[in-house]
């Protein structure tokens, strides 16, 4: 009996029961059951090995099978297996305050379970914010064209990616979109800089044609990372930032992906010097995946607002599961892991010296840009590099599925048009070997030659 039970749960089956995400991407990805993982690589139930290039779905920032934090969740789950947050518990106090100190300023910081609720929460408190301070008509959110923040409806809403929300529109009204700091398909002319800096004036220019009176906050990822790895210029960060200021609107720094190390900093948004974000939102990242947490960190001038003139000004807001004690523990464990093993240093000279190999690639006629900022690369595949049209489906799924047969995922993403996912990306976890990364750069570099 107990045979056929793992027979069932390692085969390749394509009557299972489950219901997989996304799967229209890779069409044999429902083939393929994962058993066991260590490091940047997981076994199938045939016993076949894949290095993971895009850490589960961006998150395993440590790797598989890390025993300390495994041994972390043990011992909190054996000590307080669960406490609601309308109280406290040790785990969660010290994850807030390592969260603040690692942002740089004073923050407070609400738990979820996810990313998207992370970004979920950090709506609800900028209206409310908004209210509680004399401007309850702002609003309104705006987020730009291919970003992504999440699946919930809110989330959604925010999220720019016509194939993401299509058959789930109308989204939560009050969301807006505006051109991304794009300058690969820009339509202005100038240095790449210019070109970024252009969409930070489209940006204001909303908010100015919208009424500033009526906008709460600006939600932005410092780097699109799911719409295709768009890495604008710092000035472009920097003059949002400025503008935000200008019009009284906040500034929400989505971190779900950048947050941890994988931009080469702890936290994307540090690469620009200079910006405090109001808010940041947290994920994946944050426990490495090994347990499911989201965090909405508001800075202390915001939270103040909350806590001002009784009972009514109180967040109404609650998540059963949010920062569940052991997922606070193993975010502790995950941190203190970075930290001690300078993961960040580690990003940046690997980066640099093993990852960026595949730049050698810029000259194929078929890869018309290639982004890169830490762990972080997207490869943009065109027809050629004059018209700039997106790869066919065909050949991107193609180069996907070799990659898979050489025992690599990849991911790809993008949504330059309609339909038009033609961005390859690589995010590798940040504690892969110098082997790992010279066997991602090699593989994705032949099977890219080769069709
Ligand atoms: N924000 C960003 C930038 C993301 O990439 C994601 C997930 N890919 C989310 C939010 C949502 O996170 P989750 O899937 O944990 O809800």
């Amino acid at each position: 009996m107990k045979a056929k039970v793992e027979m069932e749960h390692t085969a390749a089956d394509q009557t299972s029961h489950l219901w997989n995400a996304m799967h229209k991407y890779d069409p044999d990805a429902k083939a393929l059951v994962a058993v066991s993982g260590a490091g940047s690589w997981f076994t199938d139930g045939d016993g076949k090995q894949y290095l993971d290039g895009v850490s589960g779905l961006w998150c395993l920032n440590l790797g598989y099978g890390r025993q300390e934090i495994v041994d972390a969740a043990a011992e909190q789950m054996k000590k307080l297996s669960y406490f609601p947050l309308t109280m406290n518990h040790q785990p969660a106090i010290q994850l807030a305050n390592k969260i603040s100190s690692l942002l740089g300023a004073e923050y407070q910081t609400f738990f979820s379970n996810s990313g998207s609720e992370a970004n979920e929460t950090a709506f609800k408190i900028a209206r409310q914010y908004h209210i509680q301070t004399g401007n309850p008509g702002k609003y309104k959110f705006i987020s730009r064209y291919r970003a992504y923040h999440g699946s919930t409806m809110g989330a959604l809403s925010a999220t720019a990616q016509a194939n993401r929300r299509f058959k789930y529109d109308p989204g939560a009204p009050g969301f807006l979109h505006v051109a991304p700091p794009y300058s690969y398909r820009s339509l202005y002319s100038g240095s790449a800089e210019e070109k970024d800096l252009r969409a930070a004036d489209q940006l204001e220019e909303m908010i100015k044609w919208e009424g500033e009176e009526t906008v709460a906050a600006v939600i932005m990822e410092p780097f699109i990372s799911g719409g295709g790895v768009i890495i604008p210029s710092m000035k472009y960060i920097q003059r949002v930032s400025e503008i935000c200021r200008k019009h009284s609107v906040l500034l929400i720094m989505d971190e779900v992906v950048s947050g941890f190390g994988r931009t080469g900093k702890m936290f994307g948004f540090k690469h620009a010097a200079g910006i405090q974000p109001d808010i940041v939102t947290m994920a994946k990242g944050l426990t490495s995946g090994y347990l499911p947490l989201g965090a909405t960190s508001v800075k202390d001038e915001i939270y103040q607002v909350f806590k001002e003139d009784g009972e009514d000004n109180h967040l109404r807001h609650v998540s059963t599961y949010g920062g569940h004690p052991a997922a606070c523990a193993v975010a502790l464990k995950n941190i203190e892991i970075i930290e001690k093993e300078n993961i960040v240093d580690r990003v940046n000279d690997l980066s640099n010296s093993k990852l960026i190999e595949l730049h050698d690639l810029k000259n194929h006629e078929n890869v018309g840009e290639i982004r890169q900022v830490g762990f972080l690369l997207g490869l943009e595949m065109v027809k050629d590099k004059v018209s700039k049209e997106p790869l066919d489906e065909s050949i991107l799924n193609q180069i996907v599925s070799e990659c898979k047969q050489r025992g690599l995922i990849i991911g790809r993403n993008g949504q330059t048009v309609p339909g038009g996912n033609n961005i390859l990306i690589i995010a590798p976890p940040l504690t892969s070997t110098e082997e790992d990364l010279d066997f991602i750069v090699d593989t994705v570099s032949s099977v890219i030659h080769s069709i």
